[in-house]
């Protein structure tokens, strides 16, 4: 089987942890006879370097012909001057609404190895924790009505929130689809005793959840569920959420599993397409430097071998392996304690390629 793959280095430790990421994916196509094609492409500040555009049609175009992107990271402050609609970080809605990617996931989870850096007190700690945060991407207030205008109290501003039925229902429909695979309980969260729009969603995942009877589904309001996850993690198997709730909530999510360095996510569109990229950014100052963390973008590329092309074990063979290399004590900076091996980047990513 062939598997076409756009890769964005991006900027930053981008190019640095994709490169490790990739020799994984070719230790996974050698071992299990798979073909990934890789089309490198530019978006974000190297793109603005060569191109004067962060997110170039071609590179667009390099996308959609794909049936996955991996990313790295975009930005940095050689470009933090530039104007909002010419930054890196523009290249990324770019890509998030050319390619209709309105699904959000973002697997937190806190390896036994990795218990110590969670901030959480231990019986939290101790009890593991492996949630799987999905987010509605393309809708909500991010992209609904705003403006200003000049009211007797001064100048006021508003943002929309703003959902359809049918926004809501393809979303609610990835989040089962994924309950199914795990532990079969979803938590809708909302704010349904105050927003309209959070009423139409609830009754939307109601009416999706009847497909789904060995679901099971509970509610929240999402200032319960802002504690529940500091309180008790382990509650939660996978989270449903609008695009604004989900950005808060996931980042919440992340710091209790101890290090942005971990931590990948996948966001999906239409008829299998993804965007895989790890949940940290550019790390202007680590960059360059072989001591960035690779492991969350090598997770991204486990969740590109589940969610896009359907292989599962393969999947399965990445995890494990990270999961050795941090089993055999293997760290780098960002996760390290003592006793451990401190290693860099590259030796990470050998080590990882080296265990599957
Ligand atoms: P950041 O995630 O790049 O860095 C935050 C901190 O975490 C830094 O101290 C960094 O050294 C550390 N860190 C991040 N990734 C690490 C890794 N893999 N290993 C070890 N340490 C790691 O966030 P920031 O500093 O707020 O942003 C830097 C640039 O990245 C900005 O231009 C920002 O706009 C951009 N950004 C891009 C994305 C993206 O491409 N998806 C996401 C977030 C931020």
């Amino acid at each position: 089987m062939r598997y076409h793959i756009a890769v964005i280095p991006g900027d930053g430790i981008g190019p640095e942890v994709i490169d490790e990421t990739i020799k994984v994916l070719t230790r996974i196509s050698e071992k299990f006879s798979r073909e990934f094609i890789f089309s490198k492409v530019s978006a974000g500040g190297a793109a603005i370097d060569k191109y004067g555009d962060p997110l170039p049609k071609g590179t667009l175009d390099a996308c959609k012909a794909s049936e996955a992107v991996l990313l790295g990271a975009v930005g940095g402050w050689k470009w933090d001057s530039l104007p909002g609609d010419k930054r890196p970080e523009r290249a990324l809605l770019g890509l998030r609404s050319g390619l209709e990617l309105f699904c959000n996931l973002r697997p937190a989870k806190l390896y036994e190895a990795l218990k110590d850096a969670c901030p959480l007190r231990s019986e939290a700690a101790d009890a593991g924790m492996d949630i799987m945060v999905v987010r509605e991407l393309t809708g909500g207030m991010y992209f609904g009505d705003r403006g200003r205008k000049q009211t007797e109290m001064g100048e006021a501003a508003w943002d929309t929130e703003m959902y359809s039925y049918e926004e809501v229902r393809r979303i609610a429909v990835r989040a089962f689809d994924i309950a199914k695979t795990r532990q079969k309980r979803l938590v809708n969260v909302d704010k349904a005793n105050v927003l309209e729009s959070s009423r139409l969603w609830r009754a939307v995942v109601l009416d999706v959840a009847k497909s789904y009877p060995d679901i099971e589904l509970s509610h929240m309001y999402v200032d319960n569920a802002a504690m529940q996850l500091i309180r008790d993690p382990k509650q939660f198997d996978v989270l449903l959420t609008t695009n604004m709730f989900g950005d808060i909530l996931s980042d919440e999510a992340s710091q209790i599993t101890g290090s942005i360095g971990m931590l990948p996510s996948a966001s999906l569109g239409k008829d299998g397409l993804g965007m895989y990229e790890p949940i940290h950014g550019s790390a202007p100052d680590i960059a360059g430097k072989d001591i960035a963390n690779p492991i969350a973008t090598i997770l991204s590329a486990a969740m590109m071998l589940e969610y896009s092309f359907g292989l599962k074990e393969e999947a399965k063979a990445v995890e494990d392996a990270v999961i050795k290399a941090l089993n055999d004590g293997y760290r780098t900076g960002d996760i390290y304690s003592d006793g451990m091996k401190k290693v860099g980047t590259r030796e990470m990513g050998r080590i990882i390629t080296e265990n599957i």
